[in-house]
């Protein structure tokens, strides 16, 4: 394993941005006008003519040639959630004399058309019609990527069908993006702001992340086909003594974390924060938060350094959301707010937010939106290994609620309640106690670790999202949502010939209203699952209980107002979700039906083989007369086989279940006979496997345990 010096100098700010294609390089690269021209389309959209997508071009590849790079590709993120890219080099047609030129025009930078009969389309796209489009993202910067097959230059793209469906999870965020801008502007407007220009939805991704060794990793087929395993005991100590969080990072990973932090400053990703997490090798990344779209390539990005950054140190990198049963999984909290261009942030309450008026109605319609919609957030968070997690006692609860924390909580009763707020709840100072150490400042509120949807001082946290999911979904629908919230706000606004008394009676309406949203309690407990029924909250347990949630009539009519979805593309992503839902459970059932069938069972009875010579050994040795010759032998033989013939029956009823599933026509029914038929069959074969591997000589096991994949990284 290569580890580069401990003490190397690094320069932060020289590498930082390296291999962007920033602002600052197109300035210098680029001729006045058109750096001016790239500059009023990110602020306020357009295109670029096919003349200044020339001088882009050239420029972008000028630069991207100097720096090493042969080839480029529109990258875009498909509805595989994971990123696509196909590679083109810059190579052009070879003159007479068999010379070539490097070259790059700006139809080329701006449009590329891949085949994208391959790509989940959910039915949108024929394949008989199968021409894609991907269109540059003028708002996000190209950026190089270095890897096994060398530099390449990277445009970051939306991906579309020929008749402009969008096929990927960048097109809808842009779209909400616009929308929430939209909207947002009319209710600064009403209150008399005619100077801010934009409003963009910030977000700040923390990524969970598990690494084990690459060897031991190789010998798992669960964790190369799945990425996480469907088998394991636990080991004798799991994250009960609460050690590894924020405990000393090892060598090994700490060197990990350095290479992988250098990776990412290069292609300006901010990262900011690491630390170990809370299970046994569970670490977390969080950058700083940028620009919604920006912050979501970025996620992609650091997903696949930390993949790829693995690969050097000879560890590998679990996203999964549950790799290991009976530890934490992985989350992603999505941090969001809103700011204006000229920094004022919406979510920001100020000293006072009793008589931030503004700022109380923006909560307000947050709040209206995350109640009228608890359904599409939910859904928004949703993926196969996510049904793993939401719910779980570690994981926020499926049911969406808000968490304000005292000092809101307490202005909004005193709104709903008196129609007035007057007072709000000091912070204060925590005294240290020690005269050497100074007072600490307090915030207002506490912090509530069990809330799907926090908020925190000048944002919310939205924490349902699974590890290996994209930003993008989640946050659209937050744009989305609070989009209608806003616009519906205003609409009502605009027309009040009292504005003052409007705005007042309309806060005090939503807050009552959507009240029942609100929990400041314990959202791991059992009681607030029966709170919340109460209240009338939906608890979605699945994946695929959730995805109705994309078609309901609220649903379409939120996404066509502001042409977010078309009904068209809300039934394909419906759709994907089941025909994805049924093809991962039938993949580990599969990985399930192989590791018992190949391994564990066959390791199993070589180890009952070994048992039954011996007991025959000893009491051949012994002599038969004496009772208790080879007693313990006989009963381990025993208990072993009987674990053996309960795996042996649920492996064949998997098989048989495997069988049935295979003959449906029906994505959502197929998947739901996954979800009721398979899964629990899956988990009839897990339990006496598990029971085996307890059992079973450690040298005969076949593959490396939960002891060994945790705690010897
Ligand atoms: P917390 O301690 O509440 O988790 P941190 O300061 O650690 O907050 O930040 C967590 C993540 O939230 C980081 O990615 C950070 O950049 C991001 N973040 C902080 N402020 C904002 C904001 N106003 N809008 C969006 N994200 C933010
Ligand atoms: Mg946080």
């Amino acid at each position: 394993m290569m580890q580069k010096e401990h003490a190397e100098k690094l320069n932060v700010e020289e590498l930082f941005g390296r291999n962007v294609f920033t602002m600052s390089k197109m300035r210098e690269r680029l001729p006045d006008e058109v750096y001016a021209e790239v500059q009023r389309i990110i602020r306020e959209g357009g295109d670029l003519s096919l003349r200044d997508a020339d001088i882009v071009a050239q420029a972008m590849k000028d630069w991207a040639v100097e720096n090493g790079a042969t080839h480029y590709t529109h990258w875009f993120q498909p509805l595989t959630g994971i990123t696509a890219e196909k590679h083109d080099s810059f190579v052009s047609t070879p003159n007479a004399d068999g010379r070539t030129m490097m070259g790059f025009s700006g139809k080329e930078l701006i449009k590329g058309e891949p085949d994208a009969s391959s790509f989940p389309s959910g039915g949108l796209r024929a394949t008989f019609e199968a021409r894609g489009y991907t269109a540059w993202d003028i708002t996000s910067p190209a950026f190089l990527k270095e890897s096994g097959t060398g530099v390449t230059l990277c445009i970051p793209t939306a991906f579309c069908s020929y008749k402009g469906e969008a096929l990927d999870k960048k097109t809808p965020l842009l779209r909400s993006m616009e929308a929430v801008n939209t909207q947002a502007l009319r209710l600064l407007r009403l209150f008399g702001n005619n100077t801010s220009a934009k409003v963009t939805p910030s977000i700040g991704a923390e990524q969970e992340y598990f690494l084990v060794d690459r060897e031991k990793y190789l010998k798992r087929t669960d964790l190369i086909f799945c990425g996480r395993t469907l088998f394991g005991a636990p080991a004798p100590k799991g994250q009960e003594m609460e050690d590894h969080y924020f405990g000393v990072i090892r060598e090994r990973v700490g060197a990990y974390m350095k290479d992988l932090n250098e990776e990412l400053w290069k292609l300006g990703v901010p990262a900011k924060t690491q630390h170990n997490e809370v299970a046994p090798a569970q670490h977390e990344l969080a950058p700083i938060y940028e620009s919604a779209n920006v912050a979501t390539d970025h996620n992609q990005l650091v997903m696949e350094a930390m993949k790829r950054v693995a690969t050097h140190h000879g560890l590998r990198c679990l996203l999964h959301e549950k790799p290991f049963a009976g530890v934490n999984g992985s989350g992603k909290h999505n941090n969001w707010s809103l700011t204006t261009d000229d920094g004022i942030n919406l979510l920001d309450p100020g000293d006072s937010p009793e008589r931030n008026i503004q700022f109380l109605l923006i909560l307000a319609c947050v709040i209206k939106a995350v109640d009228i919609h608890a359904d599409l957030l939910r859904q928004s968070a949703s993926d196969v290994g996510n049904d793993l997690r939401l719910g779980a006692n570690e994981a926020p609860p499926a049911i969406v609620s808000v968490f304000l924390g005292e000092q809101l909580e307490d202005v909004v009763r005193q709104l709903v309640e008196t129609g007035f707020a007057d007072s709000h709840i000091e912070g204060g100072v925590l005294r240290t106690g020690v005269s050497t150490l100074p007072d600490i400042s307090k915030d207002a509120t506490d912090r509530n670790r069990t809330s799907p949807f926090a908020f925190t001082g000048n944002k919310f946290e939205f924490r349902m999202v699974g590890s290996s999911d994209s930003m993008a979904g989640s946050t659209t629908i937050l744009n989305a949502i609070t989009a209608e919230a806003f616009c519906e706000a205003a609409d009502l606004l605009e027309k009040a010939e009292d504005f003052e008394m409007a705005v007042h009676d309309l806060i005090k309406k939503y807050f009552g209203e959507h009240q029942r949203i609100i929990y400041g309690g314990n959202g791991y407990s059992d009681e607030w699952v029966e709170e919340a029924a109460r209240r009338g909250l939906p608890n979605i347990p699945s994946m695929i209980e959730a995805a109705p949630a994309l078609t309901t009539d609220k649903a379409v009519r939120l996404f066509e107002k502001f042409g977010i979805f078309t009904k068209a593309e809300l039934e394909s992503r419906e759709e994907i979700t089941y025909e994805t839902y049924a093809k991962t459970i039938n993949i580990e059932a599969l990985t399930m039906i192989a590791m018992a069938a190949k391994q564990i069972i066959p390791s199993s009875i070589k180890y009952e083989g070994r048992l039954s010579n011996t007991v025959l050994n000893i009491r051949g040795a012994i002599g038969e007369s004496y009772p208790d010759a080879a007693k313990a032998e006989s009963s381990r033989l025993m208990k072993v086989s009987m674990r053996v013939q309960e795996a042996q029956n649920a492996l064949d009823r998997l098989e048989k279940a495997e069988e049935t599933a295979g003959t449906f026509r029906d994505a959502r029914k197929q998947a739901f006979f996954y979800k009721d038929v398979v899964k629990p069959i899956m988990e009839e074969l897990r339990r006496p496997c598990d029971e085996l591997e307890k059992l079973v000589d450690r040298e005969m096991w076949p593959f490396p345990t939960y002891e060994d994949l945790m705690f010897e990284v």
